[in-house]
């Protein structure tokens, strides 16, 4: 199978084979899988696909940060050879909720590299956020096969990432809804004949609001996503629409296309989730009803499919599907990551880390709705004074420059509460 450094071809791909027979083909070997994340969104639904396909599928390693309830329960369940949390200070408790049943214990963020390289047929990269980039980048130096659901990843570091895959040969096969979806429309395809990818957007639970709205949106309104169930920091990305950006940034690495011709659209249904134009004026889409679980099964199968428990989509009762642009003057975010997406270097990363602080203050009531956006765009401002932003070639540059902008967000808010103080 080609890597996803290349748009699959034809040729070398076995991905019409595997369409035109309709079926997944079962192995004699069950692949070993293991899960970064595993107590997270992705993946819990991961694991739901293992458990209700235990002739394809064995589990290697399972990780969590620090609900060591969760994942001693999922170690257990899944017959897991190893569990790690990412929060040392669990260890002792992981070990004492594991004793007798077998199952390794390991805690840090050493021991989360170690589960991410044992050897697997396929590494799901399912933890969030920055913490997931040292462990994904692991288990593609070991030359493992990563179900990428961890965007993160690719707009901290894409193209050391990307190299980093290139030189391990190894395969990465997308997760996120829109790149699953854009994967799937060009397979088969020549690069060279594919002139726009476009990523739908739900436009989240504040799609229609005013500013004056926007400007007194609470966490629990906008965790209220309508369409899909997900982690906190991904929902409130989906909400001031840097869920979006972060997939530009995502797709513009994944796939070999320029940012010019990457596009996107408000579809409040999110059934279509990409689409991808060909020169011939051809553009193809991929459809399903809003569950992880579809694109998920896809990056365990690939090149083959294999049944997932979705509900199936009704047309019909469906009716119609609408699409509208995106509103940038109330949703920054997504015009501050096309605009780092253009800078390149460490904009990204420090967009990135700089959203983490915001939505985590959001979260904990310290900025407003509208702050978020505006943390991340003075955080990148000071780091383009410090010269944060040139490209960082190795994983301790990039990790020192998202410290750094993590230092200047935090430093950022206190000023403001400083100066909100009566
Ligand atoms: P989540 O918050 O539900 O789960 C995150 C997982 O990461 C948990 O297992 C958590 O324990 C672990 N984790 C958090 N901090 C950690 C740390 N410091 N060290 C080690 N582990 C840590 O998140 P999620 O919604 O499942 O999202 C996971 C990734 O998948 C994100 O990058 C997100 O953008 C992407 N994604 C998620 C969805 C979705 O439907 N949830 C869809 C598309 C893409
Ligand atoms: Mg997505």
């Amino acid at each position: 199978m080609e890597a996803i450094t290349h748009v699959p071809q034809a040729s070398t791909s076995p991905t019409a084979e595997a369409l035109a027979n309709g079926k997944h083909s079962k192995s004699a070997s069950r692949k070993r899988v293991s899960v970064l994340g595993a107590t997270g969104s992705v993946g819990r639904s991961t694991l739901d696909l293992i458990g209700r396909n235990p002739d394809m599928f064995e589990v290697v390693a399972l990780t969590g940060n620090s609900n060591v309830d969760a994942l001693a329960e999922q170690a257990v369940r899944h017959g897991a050879r190893l569990a790690v949390v990412g929060d040392d200070r669990q260890y002792a408790a992981l070990k004492a909720r594991l004793a007798g049943t077998g199952v390794e214990a390991g805690a840090g963020v050493a021991a989360l590299a170690e589960a991410a390289m044992r050897p697997a047929d396929c590494v799901v990269a399912g933890i969030i956020g920055a913490a997931g980039l040292r462990p994904t980048l692991a288990a593609v130096s070991q030359g493992r096969r990563v179900a990428l659901a961890n965007k993160e990843c690719l707009v901290m570091a894409g193209r050391m990432f990307m190299q980093a895959v290139r030189d391990a040969g190894t395969e990465l096969v997308p997760v996120d809804s829109e790149h699953s979806a854009a994967f799937q429309a060009m397979a088969g395809s020549d690069p060279a004949t594919i002139e726009r990818i476009v990523l739908t957007a739900s436009g989240g639970p504040f799609r229609t609001w005013s500013m004056e709205q926007l400007a007194h949106a609470t966490p629990e309104e906008a965790l209220c996503h309508p369409n899909w169930s997900m982690g906190r920091k991904i929902t409130i990305d989906s909400a001031t629409l840097m869920n979006k950006g972060l997939e530009l940034i995502e797709a513009y690495h994944l796939f070999p296309i320029e940012p010019s011709r990457l596009d996107v659209v408000v579809h409040p249904q999110s059934i279509v989730h990409a689409l991808v134009e060909f020169c011939d004026g051809s553009m193809l889409a991929q459809m399903a009803n809003p569950d992880m679980r579809t694109p998920i099964a896809l990056s365990l199968a690939w090149p083959a499919r294999m049944a997932a428990p979705t509900k199936r989509l009704n047309l019909v009762e469906l009716g119609q599907l609408s699409f509208e642009p995106p509103d940038e003057s109330r949703f920054q975010a997504l015009g501050l990551a096309r605009q780092v997406m253009q800078r390149g270097g460490m904009a990204p990363a420090v967009l990135s880390a700089a959203n983490e602080v915001a939505v985590e203050a959001f979260l904990t009531r310290r900025i407003s709705f509208l702050q978020i956006a505006q943390l991340v765009a003075e955080t990148l401002a000071m780091a383009e004074g410090r010269n944060l932003l040139a490209e960082a070639d190795d994983l301790a540059a990039v990790l020192a420059v998202d410290g750094a902008a993590r230092g200047l967000a935090l430093n950022l808010l206190d000023r403001w509460s400083v100066a909100a103080a009566p």
